[in-house]
């Protein structure tokens, strides 16, 4: 992945790629462009969860009493919210065609793994050097591409 794009990820998502997660620095991201979009949704909806949830709890400290915030609710809201991290994301990279994305075990959300494992399906349908929609491939090596980038019917022109 060009350094622009993977800049643009530790810019816009600074607590799910800190420069300390491991001992290299940042996660390292090694796949193709293509897939680009798929690691930013994974990180967008992480986030907003999140944030959801934060918001949610403070917002129930406030107005904690009033009618629709019972003590029900605002239990309810603390729950959601106590004990849930971000992930930091240690390894994102291709392997046997698709995606593979490895993150540290804090986050203690399944909402996280969920996001996680459907941006790895969602790159086996997702060609991985241009962003088209594309198909897994095995023959020689496994990888996803699309008909532009690799055509199963070459042009006998
Ligand atoms: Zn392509």
């Amino acid at each position: 992945m060009e350094q622009k794009q993977k800049q643009k990820l530790f810019d816009t998502f600074p607590e799910m790629f800190p420069n300390t997660v491991n001992y290299r620095g940042r996660a390292e991201i090694a796949c193709g462009d293509g897939w680009f979009h798929i690691i930013m949704a994974m990180c967008e909806t992480i986030q907003q969860d999140y944030n959801f949830r934060k918001s949610r709890w403070e917002t129930s400290l406030v107005y904690k009493g009033n009618a629709y915030w019972t003590e029900a609710v605002c239990a309810d809201a603390e729950k959601a919210f106590r004990g849930v991290g971000l992930p930091g994301f240690v390894q994102i990279k291709e392997k046997f065609g698709s995606l593979r994305i490895y993150a540290d075990g804090h986050y203690n959300v399944p909402f996280v793994e969920g996001a996680i494992s459907f941006a790895e399906h969602m790159s086996t349908k997702v060609c991985e050097k241009c962003g088209a929609p594309g198909t897994l491939r095995a023959n020689n090596w496994w990888r996803v591409s699309c008909e532009t980038c690799e055509p199963t019917t070459p042009d006998a022109a």
